[in-house]
């Protein structure tokens, strides 16, 4: 076994492992040593093409197909230098304040989160989109939601050059998109912080980690690891977990941390989605263009978010129901698809949780609630109406049965969407935005962190991804993840004399 020493190993690259570690890297100047470990790989820049085919095996866990336990739904996680900011679309919003005082986590203020999250914010260069951007996807969007009665809101984007490639699920092509693999790992790796890419946190066993860096496999896209394969002790003053809602509490479970940690992989939520696809007369631009430029918020009200979306033949063919002709026909007319991302806002609740099999693989146990159904039956009704005010000739609706609503039908959508239909399994459901897990509260009897991330009783361990949410965030996640992630980073800095013996930086 070999064996390595640094002051701080963070675990995962991500949007919370991404910001640690640059927020960490004035501990370098100091001496001390930091470490990122990530099992993923890291890309060169002409290795994002776009393809589905290539990328998604290459950048996403289980290439795209990670189900949860009993195969209803599809969790989307990202796998590489960079976490999943380097498949996400970049939306970039604040959290919203009425969350966060729900949370009702001591030391957790809104204000602050919110100062943390404008910090991050301005330096991925976040801003509205130049309306030549903007295709008509979004635009049809914004018109039906104004014909229906609502205000679409524009949503802010992390990107820098965009060219419009529509492909941000894929990586970005362009290098336009600021996620942690563009902004704040290379800043940290500039400043001296050490980044190991397939390289797996096994198991912690008291202050170190065992890990098992991978070869690279012949055909594989992304550079070889930066250490030789093989199996590695590392020795740590100071560990940081940010290997996601699903890394995070498999890795605590896997080392044996469930019985002093009892709510250790319960709370997960992820706002449970599907796509909502439906036919125009004529071409539309939708294939090129940022892809995701607006959304209606509805979660206060109603339980469910819609967003502009655009999906690649292959996810889009998985997202249809049914089979044969009517799917096939649906294919042929992409280039005069509008669609819309619908997203429920679930809420924390028994039994959706994470845990491990016999080999230590991540368990995610999700039950549709009777609130989740109906949110996802409200928002998908909603999308109909936007659908068929922006001009569409016909919606494809996963929750009604047959699923093809005409234009004829326009009067019938509430009777013809409806709960009955919604069987999981028979719908193609997925998520991408994951949370809970380790969430942050008060004690070990109601949390596993506490508001700073640090893990109840192993106060040099902390957690800092989105597995501290408490409960879901019901907006798109990732700053707020960076806002926690800066929080963690600064209770390190000020505990550097009591932890590495030099002054707080
Ligand atoms: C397709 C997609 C689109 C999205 N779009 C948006 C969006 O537009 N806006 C938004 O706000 N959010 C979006 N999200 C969500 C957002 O990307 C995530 O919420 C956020 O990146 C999560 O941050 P994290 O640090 O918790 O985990 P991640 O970013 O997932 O990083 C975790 C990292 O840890 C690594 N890891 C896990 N286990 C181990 C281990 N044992 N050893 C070493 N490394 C490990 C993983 O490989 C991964 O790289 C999207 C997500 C996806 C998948
Ligand atoms: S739309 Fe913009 S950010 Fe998305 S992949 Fe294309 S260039 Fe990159």
């Amino acid at each position: 076994m070999n064996e390595r020493a640094y002051d701080v190993v963070i675990i995962g690259s991500g949007a919370g492992g991404g910001t640690v570690a640059q927020e960490l890297s004035p501990l370098v100047r100091d001496g001390l040593r930091v470490l990122v470990l990530e099992q993923g790989p890291r890309l060169n820049d002409d290795e994002f093409t776009g393809r589905e085919g290539e990328m998604a095996p290459a950048l996403y866990e289980d290439g795209g197909g990670f189900l949860t336990a009993d195969g209803t739904m599809m969790l989307a996680l990202g796998r590489a230098y960079g976490g999943s900011t380097v498949v996400y679309t970049g939306t970039s919003l604040p959290p919203p304040e009425r969350v966060i005082e729900r949370w009702d986590v001591p030391g957790l203020e809104y204000p602050d989160l919110l100062r943390r999250s404008a910090k991050h914010a301005a330096a991925d260069n976040v801003h509205y989109l130049e309306p030549e951007l903007i295709n008509e996807n979004n635009r049809l969007f914004v018109e039906g939601c104004a014909k229906a009665g609502w205000q679409a809101g524009q949503f802010p984007v992390n990107v820098k050059g965009c060219r419009g490639s529509s492909l941000c699920n894929l990586g970005c092509p362009n290098a336009a998109k600021q996620g942690t693999n563009r902004v704040q790992l290379p800043a940290a790796e500039r400043a001296g912080v050490e980044v190991v890419t397939r390289a797996r946190a096994l198991v912690i066993e008291g202050r170190s980690v065992r890990v098992r860096v991978a070869e690279q496999m012949p055909g594989e896209k992304g550079l070889p690891s930066e250490w030789a394969p093989g199996d590695y002790r590392v020795h740590a003053r100071s560990i940081v977990l940010a290997a996601g809602a699903i890394g995070s509490p498999a890795l605590l479970l896997r080392s044996g941390c469930g019985r002093a940690l009892p709510r250790l992989g319960e709370r997960f939520t992820c706002h449970p989605a599907h796509v909502l696809v439906a036919e125009h007369a004529r071409p539309i631009t939708n294939d090129v263009g940022h892809p995701k430029s607006y959304y209606l918020d509805r979660a206060e009200e109603e339980s469910f978010v819609l967003e502009t979306c655009m999906y690649f033949p292959f996810t889009t063919a998985k997202n249809l129901t049914g089979f044969g002709a009517d799917h096939s026909r649906f294919m042929h007319a992409f280039p005069r698809l509008q669609m819309i991302l619908v997203l429920a806002c679930d809420r924390a609740v028994p039994g959706n949780r994470v845990t491990v099999d016999r080999a230590g693989k991540p368990v995610v146990h999700y039950r549709f609630t009777p609130e989740v159904i109906e949110a996802l039956v409200r928002a998908t009704r909603a999308s109909a109406r936007i659908f068929f005010a922006a001009g569409a000739l016909r919606v494809h609706a996963p929750s009604a049965d047959p699923p093809l609503l005409e234009r004829s039908e326009m009067g019938r959508i509430d009777e013809r969407i409806a709960a009955r239909h919604f069987k999981p399994g028979k719908i193609s459901l997925s998520a991408a935005h994951l949370m809970g897990g380790c969430g942050m509260g008060r004690t070990p009897a109601d949390s596993v962190t506490d508001a700073w991330g640090r893990v109840h009783g192993i106060p040099w361990l902390r957690v800092a991804d989105a597995s501290l949410f408490p409960d879901a965030l019901h907006i798109n996640p990732y700053l707020t993840i960076m806002a926690l992630a800066d929080r963690v980073a600064e209770r390190i800095r000020s505990e550097a004399g009591e932890l590495f013996g030099v002054a707080a930086a």
